[in-house]
Parts: C-alpha cells; structure tokens; sequence
C-alpha cells in the first residue's frame, strides 16, 4: 500500500485558497437582488434587461445560422467572426469618419463585460490609477482592483432643477476644477460612460470635450462604456469621444449587441479602436476566452447588415428602439410622480432614477442595521408591494454611496404589460396613501 493510499478520505485543505487580488471584491448586487426579486417580486424593474422579444429580423438571421452552414457550429475566428468584424468595421468607419480596418481595428467579445475585463487586464498596471466618473456601472470597480490598480473617483453633482420641475439626468454634472484634480501622474486611464447607467445621462460635447481636453494634456487612455449608444430621447445626440481631437489615438470603445437588438442573453460586444490598442486587447483575449460563440455573431452580423442599409430611415431598428423606450420612460415617469417618488428624466439609456426620500415613513426602521436606507427601502418595496428594483448607492464608491441613499434604480424595457403591472402597483399604493 503506497503512503498516498493511507491518507484519510476525508483530509481537508487547510491553506488558504483565495488569490490576494480577489480581496473586498466578493459583493456583488447583482447576485443577491436577482434572487430576492426572484423570490418575492411580482414584477421586475430591476436588473436592465428587456422582456419584449427580439427583433424579428435577428430571430430570422438567427434561424438561418442555425440551419445553414455547418462550419457555424465551429470555432470561428478568435478576435471576431469575419462577417462581423467586417460590418462593424463599416459602420463605426461610417460613425467615426475614418477608414476601419476590420481585422485590427475590431474585436469582438463575450458581451461589454469582457470588453471591460480585456482594456483593464491590457493597460492596467500594479499602483495605476483609473478615474471613474460616479455614479457608474458597478463592475468598473472591481475590474480596477482586480488589475492591481486604485480607482479614483470624481462625481456628478447634482443641481437642483428650476422651481417645480422635475429634475433631468442633464442636471448631473461634472465640477471642471474637481475632475482636473483627480488627474495625475499615477493616472492611467478614465472611464468614460455615455449614455451612463445608472443615471441616463448624455454627456454633452461641451462634458465630453473638458474630459477629452484633460486626457490628452496628462497623456492617458479613455475607456468609452457606448453599450447604450442608439438608446437616447428627445432628439439628443450620442457623440462619440473618439471622434474628439486627439482622442482616436488614446480611446477604446465599448458596444453591446445586448443592449443595441434586446438581447442580453447572447453576449455579444466588441471593442473599436487603434491597433497600438487594439494588440494589447487581443494579447489578454487569446489568452483568456480566445473564442466566442459563432452562432451569435453570424447573427449579430445580419442586423447589422440590415441596420447599416436602414442607417438613418424609419425602419430602422436603431429608429424605432428608442422611440419606443422614450414612450415607456415617459409612462412610468408619469405612474412615479403620482406615487410621490419624484423621477431625474434620464436622456439616454433603459433605466431611470426615482428621488424615494419622501417614503422614510412608510418603511420600517430596521433595528440595529447599517443598512443603507435605499437597500432597506428595495427589500420593503419587494416584498410589500412586489415591484422589483435596484438601490442606486449600489453604483457609487463606498464613501460615496453613503451619500446617496435617497434614490432607486428602475428599468423600463419592458412589454407593455409589465409596465402597466407596474403602475397599477404604483396606482394602487398611491390610493392606499391618499385614504391612510
Ligand atoms: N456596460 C454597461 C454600462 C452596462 O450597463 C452593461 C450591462 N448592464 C454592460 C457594460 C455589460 O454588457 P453585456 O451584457 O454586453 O456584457
């Protein structure tokens, strides 16, 4: 019998496991309010995801992947499927005003998240700073950290709106002389998010131009987050960083089939910009996921196409999307004023931000919690009335945050029917306020 066989069965590891790099990045919001809206909401306006269908022109590509081409169910070309590549290459050409090369110029990913994971695995080094603007999606952080680098924030403040109007996303903004100070030698790159979740805000030009201004002066990279690009109202402009002086030559940007057609549960993305960039993406990309699924980016490939011959029309996805949302923002905005939360009309993006400080009343203190109040009030919210939603401090640093629990997130790309759900919950609480 060999000394290995004489060893217990049950012989437990003792050292510790967990690489130092995972430190205090264990939390994740996502994982513990999916569940509990899971358990107790009746309707869900949390995590941003559409429950509409997708549309019918990628469901038909879709199929035609599906029962074409055998090679589809292969790997294809690990920094993008050639038809893919190919078109984004067109269209972000068309966008930016310059000659794309599909092949160094685009790669594609699993879904922004690991467009995300690639730029801060590829630039960021033990002791970089990274500037993120707060409030901002929550995995930017962790990303940082995960690197070995600092992030560093800079928040938009906000400013009250003018007598009796409710407050937009635009009233979020960034103090000139604060976000100059954030930078440094130490800093690497900023995050830049347009339209930003969780606010919808649409950074102006003029923001976007103060930003691009400091990036060239200190010399660093900007990060543009752009998954929400065709997702913005009342006749506003996305502009693209990239497309500022100076700022091709420094920018990565970020896209999401997800969010572009509704379909999150493909993943997915792509990240655009120069090949002095673009190699070091690659390098962390062949070495980590090398592949992403074929099916999805043949399909992806074909809206594409399809949106690239519609560019501009009525038709056009890009079109008739956020039209559609800007009508199903304005529905709950109303439902929202007539509960009593008071909404910051996001200009971008699927999501909106509801003022919830006159409701202390109505939920219980929980006794000797340090619970933020917007964590509090989410969970009350989900279990008493059954609407499911997200509390903002959740997108905030942890000083920060701490200043910032008055407020929740909602999603509104949802049917038709799951809005109204949604209202008449709000409608039927508002009587049961009215006649207490
Ligand atoms: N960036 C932002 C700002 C997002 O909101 C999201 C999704 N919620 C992502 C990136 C990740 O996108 P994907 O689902 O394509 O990975």
């Amino acid at each position: 019998q060999t000394h290995f066989l004489s060893l217990p069965l049950q012989a437990k590891m003792s050292r510790p496991v967990q690489a130092r790099r995972l430190e205090g990045i264990d939390k994740n919001i996502w994982v513990d309010f999916v569940k509990l809206a899971g358990t107790y909401a009746k309707v869900n306006l949390g995590q941003g995801f559409p429950d509409f269908p997708v549309p019918d022109f990628l469901l038909e590509a879709l199929r035609q992947a599906l029962g074409g081409n055998h090679m589809l169910h292969q790997y294809t070309r690990a920094f993008g499927h050639p038809p893919l590549v190919n078109v984004l290459a067109q269209l972000f050409g068309k966008l930016l005003g310059r000659e794309l090369d599909p092949m160094s110029n685009v790669m594609v990913t699993v879904g922004a998240y690991q467009a995300l994971f690639c730029c801060f695995q590829a630039f960021v080094d033990e002791g970089d700073e990274v500037i993120i603007i707060e409030p901002f999606f929550d995995c930017y952080m962790p990303m940082v950290k995960m690197a070995g680098g600092t992030p560093v924030f800079v928040p938009l403040r906000p400013k009250p709106p003018k007598d009796g109007n409710l407050m937009s996303s635009a009233d979020w903004q960034l103090d000139p002389a604060e976000l100059a100070s954030k930078f440094s030698e130490r800093t690497k790159a900023i995050v830049v998010n347009s339209p930003n979740n969780p606010l919808g805000k649409v950074f102006s030009q003029g923001e976007l131009e103060l930003i691009a201004e400091l990036c060239v002066k200190h010399d660093i990279l900007c990060i543009s987050d752009e998954v929400y690009e065709w997702l913005v109202y009342d006749g506003r402009q996305h502009i693209r960083i990239a497309s500022l002086p100076g700022m091709w030559d420094r920018t990565v940007i970020i896209g999401s089939a997800g969010k572009t057609f509704s379909a999150t549960g493909w993943k997915v993305g792509w990240t655009v910009g120069p090949d002095r960039l673009m190699r070091h993406l690659r390098t962390v990309h062949q070495n980590s996921i090398y592949h992403c699924a074929t099916i999805g980016q043949e399909a992806v490939a074909q809206g594409f196409q399809r949106e690239l011959k519609l560019y501009g029309k009525p038709d056009s996805y890009f079109v008739q999307l956020p039209r559609e949302l800007q009508r199903k923002r304005d529905m709950l905005v109303q439902s929202l004023v007539a509960v009593g939360m008071k909404p910051i009309i996001p200009e971008g993006t699927y999501f909106l931000v509801a003022d919830i400080s006159e409701f202390k009343s109505e939920v219980p203190d929980v006794p000797d919690s340090d619970e933020p109040y917007d964590y509090t009030f989410t969970k009350w919210m989900m279990k008493n009335k059954g609407l499911a939603a997200i509390p903002l401090s959740a997108f905030f640093s942890e000083t920060s945050g701490k200043n910032h629990t008055n407020f929740i997130r909602f999603c509104f790309a949802k049917e038709e029917a799951t809005l109204k759900a949604a209202i008449d919950i709000l409608q039927k609480w508002k009587e049961e306020k009215t006649s207490s």
